[in-house]
């Protein structure tokens, strides 16, 4: 589960997300949609403490994530090997795949188990190999990124992040980069990750994705949840004005 609470996000002086408060439940799916520049990135940047709030407090499965309340209510910064506890429960996929070009399908897959968590390479590569069945590359395993589609790289980069066997997903605009051809494959393999259990949040315009699997929706717009409810209550009228406005943009 992910508790936000009052979440303020600036950079220097501008601020970019106003006051954000948001719950996923465990083993639920929300989809957050808006226009660019809303703030989902970073939203979703401050879930995975790649980015740090400014103000208001994240808990990933009922603990704090970097920051916990104070004496005087004021956040205090926790110790490293607690952020990094919480951190190892979150996941993250991003619109561009970042794998290594070097390694691997299952190099990309293993290579964190073994320099991040010690775990032996045989052992990795059994981990890794797993996962890389799971998104249905596993006779791509020798395969390096420049040998793969795009909608398989994006699978190895799932399957990297589940490898470290995480207790939520994020994942950012998973598609964006994929011909449309490609991109059932990986929301299919994100389809099977849910239905498995798996809390996920998915910045992603794919609304039929999004009504189908997401048991919420999250519409941000100027750095400000507008709206985050189930499915039906989106996409049925009567709609909020300015949801409605963008998914005319995008239906
Ligand atoms: P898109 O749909 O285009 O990906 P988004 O909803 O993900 O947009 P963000 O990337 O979160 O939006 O950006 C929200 C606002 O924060 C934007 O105005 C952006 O310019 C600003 N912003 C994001 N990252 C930084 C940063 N590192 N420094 C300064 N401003 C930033
Ligand atoms: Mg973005």
């Amino acid at each position: 589960a992910i508790s936000v609470k009052g979440l303020i996000k600036r950079f220097g002086e501008v601020e970019v997300l106003h006051g954000i408060d948001l719950e996923i439940p465990q083993g639920q799916v929300s989809c957050m949609i808006g226009p660019s520049g809303s703030g989902k990135s970073t939203l979703l940047r401050c879930m995975a403490f790649l980015e740090e709030a400014t103000e208001g407090l994240i808990y990933i499965n009922g603990e704090p994530l970097g920051f916990a309340p104070g004496p005087q209510g004021k956040p205090v910064r926790l110790p490293a090997a607690r952020i990094r506890a919480v951190r190892s429960q979150i996941g993250m996929v991003f619109q561009q795949f970042n794998l290594w070009p070097h390694m691997t399908a299952l190099g990309n897959v293993s290579e964190a188990l073994k320099t991040v968590h010690g775990v032996r390479k045989s052992e990795a590569e059994e981990r890794a190999m797993l996962q890389l069945k799971k998104v249905g590359l596993a006779e791509r395993a020798g395969h390096y990124p420049s040998q793969l589609s795009g909608g398989q790289q994006q699978r190895v980069a799932i399957a990297r992040a589940l490898a470290l066997e995480p207790k939520i997903m994020l994942f950012d605009e998973p598609t964006s980069s994929l011909d449309p051809e490609l991109t059932g494959e990986v929301l299919n393999v994100m389809r099977s990750l849910a239905a498995d259990g798996m809390t996920m949040v998915v910045v992603s315009h794919e609304i039929g994705f999004a009504a189908s699997v997401g048991q919420q929706i999250a519409f941000l717009e100027q750095g400000r949840l507008v709206f985050a409810g189930p499915p039906r209550d989106v996409f049925n009228k009567p709609r909020h004005p300015r949801l409605d406005q963008f998914l005319d943009t995008y239906l």
